[in-house]
């Protein structure tokens, strides 16, 4: 490709709305474009790495043994209907209504739509292993869509649906999956940390999440992991060892109610009544699905939301504001406690459960409770591990010390049983004769954010360093002076041999002073870059540099062609 045919609108500033280096680095690269809201258009360079990586997933994914087809974006709601997610999902979901008022999902997922077509279609055991995939755009409204093409409200994915016979099977598919995912990646040039993505169920786990591990703050997901034991898991589901249990004394006192004026935090709670932060209890208070919901974790922990989500199995959920705190407690905020709240939910965790004599908000301005027992002075509606595991905490294998990193993830695989297939109906006969539920999995990998984390990694304070996997192009030609007869003849004889050999090429044919064409060769990243300069040609050679190094290698003209094809085989 022509740089003079193409369109790549490069930008000198950074763009005020990236957080980013990676999200930066695509605006200003002339990758991609936002419309609206988490809504993005992938320019041409953009639209070339999607096609490589896709076909990237393509390939293993055919390998496996998958079946390429594609579903239709919008699903009849009741299909939604029936398998119950349609009032799981929460806001999430997107909806429209067509001409004739029915409302139809701008899907987000497909296993409603996949089951769906499997249900009364395969009958047999004969039919199955099945696996069917597809690689497509994606709608989900997300609450706090950002970071670009990261966490976007119109994305692509490839999704991958398995149907098997037996667990055993199932286990079969499971693996070509996970196996699929790890070459996929490594030819994308990610190197991805599978991790336990299964709430609690140590060994036989069903669910994975391939993360791709950044030192940036692009990581949403902290990923805690022992380097003794290898257990590895995603922060929402990650237990431990408590490694800092307060001295419980055995015999419980009565209860004192004590001023602790300007204390409001732990900290200040703490240092005013001379204990320590484990001997008291935070009361956070939280809105599930717009009702109240009381959490009580150790003082020197955190909750961590997703878990008091599952706690109580809420579609929504959302700190509290100060009017609803207020609203429950009588009080301001930072003076909230368990003791005399009426008819609410209170999800206690298994740390605060085993303490006794211990502090929490007295539910008046500037005063808490010393000596509160559990029972005796208030009552848990549950007691449910709702604790954020932490850099330093025990390791629930090997006790050893957890370390925490953070984390990008690009893909996941779920092992779904049967909750699929009983509601929509995938039933199948047995060897037997005997009518079965299907058993299913589902995998997905993130096409249009995998890029982007990638470059959380791989570009440096002049732009993007692609991974020869998913580089637009492989080598950019730079002619400095497009007047110059020669060098024009140079580059486009140049220009068309690789072409010839099957190498992806750019040729920046624009008229532009050389540090232009320099700083826009750095800026979107082609992994190998030719100049050809007047100097050199004189001695028939032309200089190739790589955009991950300094170095600049003088070849010949005549056997530069082999040399980039070589070049471009060794690099990842
Ligand atoms: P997350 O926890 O990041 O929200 P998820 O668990 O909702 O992800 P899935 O529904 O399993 O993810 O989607 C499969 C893959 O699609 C993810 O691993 C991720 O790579 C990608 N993905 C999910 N949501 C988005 C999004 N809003 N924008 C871009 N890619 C996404
Ligand atoms: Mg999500």
């Amino acid at each position: 490709m022509r740089w003079s045919q193409t369109y790549i609108p490069t930008l000198r500033e950074n763009q005020s709305d990236a957080e980013l280096v990676s999200h930066q680095l695509l605006l200003r690269g002339g990758y991609i474009r936002k419309l609206a809201s988490g809504i993005y258009i992938y320019l041409p360079l953009m639209q070339r790495v999607i096609d490589k990586f896709s076909n990237i997933v393509r390939e293993e994914m055919n390998a496996a043994g998958a079946l390429e087809i594609t579903m239709s974006v919008l699903c009849p709601v009741e299909v939604w209907q029936k398998s119950g997610r349609y009032d799981t999902v929460g806001k999430e979901l997107m909806t429209m209504q067509d001409r004739h008022n029915h409302e139809m999902i701008l899907c987000g997922t497909h296993e409603e739509t996949v089951t769906n077509l499997v249900a009364g279609e395969l009958k047999s055991y004969k039919q199955l292993p099945l696996n069917l995939y597809q690689i497509q755009v994606k709608f989900r409204d997300e609450i706090r869509p950002r970071f670009g093409l990261m966490r976007g409200r119109e994305f692509v994915m490839k999704d991958a649906y398995t149907f098997d016979a037996t667990e055993e099977s199932q286990k079969v598919s499971y693996q070509k999956m996970v196996d699929a995912y790890f070459k996929i990646f490594n030819r994308a040039g990610l190197e991805v940390l599978k991790v336990d993505s299964d709430s609690g169920a140590m060994g036989g786990s069903n669910a994975h999440e391939f993360m791709f591990m950044v030192d940036t703050n692009a990581g949403e997901e902290t990923i805690l992991y022992c380097t003794d034991c290898l257990y590895a898991a995603n922060e929402e589901k990650a237990i431990f060892k408590d490694v800092n249990k307060p001295n419980i004394e055995a015999v419980r006192v009565d209860t004192e109610i004590v001023d602790t004026p300007g204390a409001a935090s732990i900290e200040e709670v703490s240092e005013f009544l001379k204990v320590q932060p484990n001997q008291l209890v935070k009361t956070l208070i939280f809105m599930a699905d717009e009702k109240p919901v009381v959490a009580l974790v150790r003082g020197d922990r955190s909750v961590n939301e997703t878990k008091l989500k599952n706690a109580v199995s809420a579609v929504e959920l959302e700190p509290a504001n100060a009017e609803q705190v207020e609203a429950l407690t009588k009080a301001p905020v930072g003076f909230a406690g368990p003791v005399g709240l009426k008819d609410v939910t209170i999800i206690v965790d298994p740390l605060v459960a085993e303490m006794k004599n211990f502090i929490v908000g007295a539910n008046q301005n500037e005063k808490h409770i010393l000596n509160v027992n559990i029972d005796r002075d208030f009552k848990a509606t549950q007691i449910f591990e709702i604790t954020n595991t932490e850099k330093g905490d025990g390791c629930p294998k090997c006790y050893s010390k957890l370390e925490a990193k953070s984390g990008i993830e690009v893909g996941n695989t779920f092992m779904l049983g049967t909750k699929y297939s009983k509601t929509l109906g995938a039933k199948f006969l047995d060897a037997d004769g005997k009518e079965q539920l299907m058993i299913m999995g589902s995998y997905g990998i993130g096409i249009t954010r995998t890029p982007q984390a990638a470059l959380e990694k791989f570009s440096d304070e002049n732009g993007i360093i692609w991974p020869i996997g998913l580089a637009p192009y492989h080598v950019e030609i730079i002619p400095l002076n497009v007047k110059d007869e020669e060098i024009v003849a140079a580059a486009d004889k140049l220009y068309a041999d690789l072409n010839e050999a099957g190498v992806d090429v750019l040729l920046d044919d624009r008229s532009e002073r050389a540090g232009v064409k320099f700083n826009d060769a750095d800026l979107i990243g082609i992994p190998v870059r030719v100049t050809i300069g007047a100097k050199s040609l004189k001695d028939g050679k032309v200089e190739v540099k790589l955009r991950s190094s300094d170095e600049i290698d003088k070849i010949d003209l005549e056997t530069v062609v082999e040399h980039l094809k070589n070049v471009i085989q060794t690099l990842k």
